[in-house]
């Protein structure tokens, strides 16, 4: 980045094209570089295929024109439950394409799931791998879905007329379509949020979501803008097919750009994915902080890679992967912030001076910031406040798809409030504090679950650690953490107070967990994060 950054910020200017769509983009890059690979896909079991940019759009347009024919138009909803494959592109951009609302769901959501999401925004059509099609048929008919199409399904199989394949959906189709006109301010998606804090909210985006992919994480995250040389590059976001993560990465940046991108099929194994980046050549990955802590545990020195950028995102990034992934390959791994209703807000963008702790600063022309909880107003540098977002911003979604008590809760005021809290220190660095309803207030002083959490895995005996606000009587509430122990660790009173120990040493003693119990396991949404949210219940029930 030539210019500084402060500068960019201040002279970013959006522009967003009318008629922006993805689907239109990847049509574009087709005519431009048609035989450049866009997906390099490679399963667990060695299985590789390769889709070029004119593969995309040709396999984009007989899918819409399939789709087409069986009915599917203009703002009706189609869900997809697909693992990562190579045609996930081309189901997603072909039902872009005629104008219905994508609502991708992750393939690791299970009936009752699948249930809810369809009556909830009342979709009328599932694409659905095969491997997956017993968490679609049993609730069938508690649902308004008119259809079902299978990948990978055998048409035989399927006496339903309801049912067909993705095969026959495909078969016979132009690879020109002439659908209906689609612009950057019609809408393109309902993502489901993660959960983690209650039920998962229905987030309506516009197309324009895409561009601001392109325009803000692709150069202040990523590191890729004009000056890069895509030929020269393979991109892995390491996020399931059904998060928000798949549209900030693999379509928001890979596509939107024209790179070149892995698209891997297996479950996480820090030495599989290891040995990945290294035979593959990835030179930029995203994953989550879950995978980079595994990675930290591992011989990274063992692994010959050819990475010039790693990022992270979802949750805190801790200070030990950072540190040990910066000493073996020399490459920092750069924290972003953000949500399924926007964009990145908040990045170490290339080049920046990562403070650890810190995920970066806001990015431009977003207008990220810190205000009051109970107030519009910014609060001074080093105090905590909730992240919150003008709510003009092009870089948030378009309200909650036929919810106008939340968007009235949400989205009335001057700004969008994220619901986490952060402070931000003199150089403009924010610091996350934590989900608003995380915040564990002790005797007066307000704790962030992360800074006690950050502190305690750094001690050998604790693999992961969640701690919340367990009732106390005299003190309002206390900290209290659950913690997993490493291997080779057995809990035991003793244990406790070492670690109480520990803690007191390590951050300032008031946050030091007064309570500690010893877990096999954590409860978490299917994403992998932390749901605070039944251990506080729990508290709640054991202490009242
Ligand atoms: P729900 O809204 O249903 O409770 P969710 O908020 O977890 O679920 P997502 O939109 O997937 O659903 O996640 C966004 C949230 O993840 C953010 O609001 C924030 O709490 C957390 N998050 C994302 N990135 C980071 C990061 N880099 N550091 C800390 N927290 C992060
Ligand atoms: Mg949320």
């Amino acid at each position: 980045m030539g210019v500084d950054y402060d500068t960019i910020v201040e002279e970013f200017e959006w522009n967003i094209p009318e008629s922006y769509t993805v689907t239109s983009t990847v049509a574009d890059h087709a005519a431009s570089f048609g035989d450049r690979v866009a997906v390099h896909f490679l399963s667990d079991d060695g299985h590789r295929e390769e889709r070029t940019y004119a593969d995309l759009r040709d396999g984009m347009n007989q899918f819409a024109n399939g789709l087409e024919e069986l009915g599917v138009g203009k703002g009706d909803r189609t869900m997809h439950l697909l693992p990562r494959h190579p045609d996930t592109f081309v189901i997603q951009l072909g039902a872009l394409a005629t104008g219905s609302l994508l609502v991708p769901c992750s393939s690791m959501l299970r009936a009752k799931d699948i249930e809810f999401r369809a009556n909830d925004c009342n979709a009328t059509t599932i694409v659905v791998h095969e491997s997956l099609t017993d968490m679609v048929e049993p609730v069938l008919e508690e649902t308004p879905l008119e259809r079902v199409i299978v990948l990978e399904g055998d048409e035989d199989a399927l006496d339903d007329d309801r049912w067909t394949t993705f095969q026959s959906v495909m078969d016979g189709q132009s690879t020109d379509y002439d659908g209906p006109d689609l612009a950057a301010e019609d809408p393109m998606s309902i993502n489901y949020t993660s959960g983690t804090t209650g039920q998962p909210k229905p987030v309506l985006h516009k197309h324009r979501w895409q561009y601001c992919f392109n325009q803000i994480n692709a150069p202040y995250w990523w590191g890729v803008d004009e000056d890069t040389d895509l030929e020269e590059e393979l991109l892995w976001a390491t996020t399931g097919t059904g998060w928000a993560k798949w549209f900030w990465s693999p379509i928001g940046v890979g596509l939107t750009t024209g790179a070149t991108q892995l698209i891997y099929d297996g479950d996480f194994e820090p030495e599989t994915f290891l040995q990945i980046l290294e035979d593959e050549g990835v030179t930029k990955l995203c994953a989550v902080p879950t995978q980079y802590r595994m990675f930290a545990n591992a011989d990274l020195d063992d692994y010959d890679v050819q990475l010039n950028d790693t990022l992270s995102a979802g949750e805190p990034l801790n200070r030990e992967p950072i540190e040990r992934i910066q000493d073996a390959w020399g490459v920092t791994p750069r924290d972003g912030y953000g949500q399924t209703e926007t964009v990145a807000l908040v990045t170490n963008y290339p080049g920046i001076d990562v403070k650890t702790g810190s995920m970066g600063k806001p990015t431009p022309g977003v207008g990220a910031t810190i205000i009051e909880v109970d107030e519009e107003e910014e609060v001074e540098t080093g105090e905590i406040g909730e992240i919150a977002v003008p709510v003009d911003s092009p870089a948030i979604f378009d309200g909650y798809y036929e919810k106008p008590e939340l968007d009235e809760q949400k989205l009335s005021g001057e700004y969008y409030r994220t619901g986490d809290l952060a402070s931000q220190d003199e150089d403009g660095y924010f610091f996350f504090e934590g989900r608003a309803d995380d915040i564990i207030i002790s005797s007066g002083y307000r704790i962030g679950p992360f800074e006690v959490e950050d502190a305690l895995v750094s001690h050998d005996a604790v693999a992961e650690a969640a701690a919340v606000d367990s009732p106390h009587d005299e003190r309002g509430s206390v900290v209290k953490t659950y913690v997993i122990l490493a291997e080779g660790y057995e809990g035991s009173d003793d244990l406790k107070v070492e670690l109480q120990e520990f803690m007191k040493e390590e951050t300032a003693p008031y946050k030091y967990p007064r309570r500690i119990e010893f877990v096999d396991e954590l409860p978490k949404t299917s994403s992998g994060k932390i749901r605070r949210v039944e251990l506080r219940q729990q508290e709640q029930e054991k202490h009242s």
